[in-house]
């Protein structure tokens, strides 16, 4: 019966012309959409390039992880659904209860669970000017609108965003340290922006740079999240860890809100070698605060060679995080910039698409390459009229 009707209809598709008219139609909020644009890794030629446009990690992964990843069970098998082996391992890292923890295949999962169950149609999500682009597909993806707020020179404005908050606000975004600004709002701000939302905002603190933020520059989102109803917050082993590959975030909140966001994650959402690999990650802290040591001091090097520049109009908006967005306010522009460098084999991130046609962000490499980075700025700034 179901044979004869599958042939009948396949009979008559093909007898018809496709119908133009008549196909799946996306609802309009999805059609709104603008894909994500990754960082790009080679020129428009085609020849590879040294990557500094996806702030990965220049030291690559922990030799540990990489072990642990070869030992992972054979991808034959289904992964623990629950990532248990691993969220007790964060738990006990962060003095955090596994149950208020969730994992993601990326916390880009986490941030699309976050906005998909709280806001929808008529609903509206908060973020900043120069934030992260995944916010605005995020919340279209729910059917939500995305309100923008305005920057306080380039960084997040607290005062900015609690002015937009009205009776449909249901989530704030704010990335601290923030990308692609590097900027970050200190313990204060955060703890002041929490303390006005209304306690039915979903305040979503993304933490993606937050091994590179010195211990005690903490912006205290981890404290808020374990007492607060209406906190998440979420992290990534992309960035500081070097796993960007293998997909893995996680998140932490009451354990009212994971219960929730634990419902609607992808089943399986995690690979045997990616739960192998983060496991043995996180018992590997030395190579965190290694990551985190080169990083401060490269980036403070760099930091330092661009202000060195500010006579030919380059300046470096303060960073926390591994990467600084450079912007060209003089006869350089960031675009000629972002070209020349590509020329001597580097591609950084311009990013006119962002409301940034002036500004690079530069992911911090090697001291070898940012040096050079540095000598080509120099020289191109030089020679720019
Ligand atoms: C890189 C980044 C992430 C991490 O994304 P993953 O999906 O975990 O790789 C999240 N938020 C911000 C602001 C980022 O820059």
């Amino acid at each position: 019966m179901l044979c004869q009707f599958l042939a009948a209809s396949a009979m008559r598709s093909r007898a018809m012309a496709p119908d133009t008219d008549n196909r799946p139609v996306p609802k309009p909020w999805i059609a709104a959409i603008h894909a994500y644009v990754p960082g790009k890794s080679a020129g428009a030629d085609g020849r590879p390039l040294v990557k500094l446009s996806a702030n990965e990690n220049p030291l690559g992964t922990s030799p540990k992880a990489l072990a642990a990843r070869e030992q992972a069970l054979v991808p034959s098998l289904y992964p623990d659904p629950d990532s248990v082996v691993l969220r007790e391992a964060l738990g006990k890292l962060h003095g955090i209860e596994p149950s208020r923890i969730l994992c993601g295949t990326g916390s880009g999962e986490l941030l699309a669970v976050a906005a998909s169950a709280f806001a929808g149609p008529g609903d509206e999500v908060i973020y900043v000017r120069y934030g992260f682009s995944l916010y605005d597909i995020v919340a279209r993806r729910s059917g939500a609108t995305p309100i923008v707020a305005p920057d306080a020179d380039y960084g997040t404005d607290v005062a900015a965003l609690l002015a937009l908050v009205n009776e449909k606000t249901r989530v704030v975004f704010v990335a601290n340290p923030n990308n692609p600004t590097g900027s970050f709002l200190p313990r204060g701000e955060i703890a002041r922006l929490h303390a006005a939302l209304p306690a039915n905002v979903l305040l979503v603190l993304d933490q993606a740079y937050g091994e590179y933020v010195a211990p005690e520059d903490d912006d205290g989102g981890l404290e808020l999240a374990a007492k607060s109803a209406n906190v998440l917050v979420t992290r990534t082993f992309s960035k500081a860890y070097g796993l960007a590959g293998d997909r893995i975030g996680w998140a932490t909140g009451a354990a009212e809100l994971i219960e929730v966001l634990n419902r609607i994650r992808g089943p399986f959402n995690l690979s045997n070698a990616a739960q192998a690999a983060t496991v043995a990650a996180v018992a590997d802290q030395a190579f965190v605060d290694m990551s985190r040591r080169h990083n401060a001091a490269e980036r403070a090097r760099f930091v330092a060679a661009v202000e060195a520049l500010g006579n030919h109009g380059l300046r470096a908006v303060p960073s926390q995080a591994n990467f600084v967005l450079v912007l060209f306010e003089g006869a350089l522009s960031a675009e000629a910039a972002y070209e020349g460098l590509m020329e001597r084999g580097y591609i950084t991130r311009w990013l006119p698409g962002q409301g940034l046609p002036h500004g690079l962000r530069i992911t911090i490499g090697t001291a070898e390459q940012m040096d050079a980075i540095a000598e080509a700025l120099r020289e191109m700034a030089e020679a720019a009229r």
